[in-house]
């Protein structure tokens, strides 16, 4: 997979969290909008992208079951989630003129195409974005898993994770401790070891066994997704 070789080939994980926008919950066009316009601008610069999105804005499958609920049951919900934030995607990318699909782990088939790993890679190939929605379509996982697994599947030469409100990876909460320091680099090994909120720890170990390089980097910073598919020093790189 690695080998230097460069497939020009994405994986995008952007924050459910980044699509409420200012609102706690549910989608904000207008962020979204924003997003789209910048996938756009890779795409049509030559660029294949898939993208995962998370489901933050909607439910989380362990937040409802500290509230009570059972946890598989909410963490299909949360899946469920997810996909609302690919229509919303799909739909702007439309009005940017970027053809797209949506896959979904979970078959819904009058808004999603099933999970068919070798059309999503035709799909790219034409140029077209994939969005894969409902996350793996298994309870316990994450979008970040999924961002990881689909990438790995479809050949994509680094995970690019676009996060809200945080350009990196700090040795603290930088929210919470104002001397929290941002790593320039990481090793998956440090990733895990210090237990730094980059992704869960099956996720990084899913990158780091397939030697994956993920990029933790500020989503909503005008230009940043060209930067991260350009491979300027922004964010935090993760690798061996
Ligand atoms: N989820 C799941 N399996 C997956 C992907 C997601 O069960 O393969 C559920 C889980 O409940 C999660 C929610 O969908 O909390 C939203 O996904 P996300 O990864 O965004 O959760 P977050 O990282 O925001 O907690």
């Amino acid at each position: 997979q690695d080998n230097g070789k460069k497939t020009g080939r994405f994986m995008l994980k952007l924050s459910g969290e980044a699509f409420a926008g200012g609102g706690a919950l549910g989608v904000d066009p207008d962020v979204v909008h924003a997003i789209a316009r910048e996938i756009a601008a890779v795409v049509r610069d030559g660029a294949e992208i898939a993208v995962v999105i998370g489901g933050g804005n909607f439910f989380r499958g362990a937040e409802l079951q500290q509230r009570g609920m059972d946890r598989a049951r909410s963490d299909y919900m949360g899946m469920l989630g997810t996909v609302m934030n690919c229509l919303a995607l799909q739909d702007f990318l439309e009005k940017e003129g970027i053809d797209s699909r949506v896959q979904t782990a979970i078959t819904m088939g009058q808004v999603a195409e099933p999970y068919i790993p070798l059309r999503a890679v035709r799909h790219l190939e034409k140029g077209r974005v994939v969005i894969f929605g409902a996350g793996m379509g298994m309870p316990y996982f994450s979008t970040d898993t999924t961002a990881a697994q689909r990438a790995l599947e479809i050949d994509a030469e680094a995970l690019l994770m676009g996060k809200n409100g945080v350009d990196g990876v700090y040795d603290s909460d930088p929210k919470k401790n104002p001397e929290a320091v941002k790593f320039d680099a990481l090793e998956y090994s440090e990733v895990l070891s210090r237990d730094l909120k980059v992704a869960d720890a099956t996720a990084i170990t899913l990158c780091r066994d397939n030697d994956l390089p993920i990029l933790v980097f500020e989503l909503l910073a005008e230009g940043n997704i060209a930067r991260a598919v350009k491979g300027e020093k922004i964010g935090t790189l993760v690798n061996a």
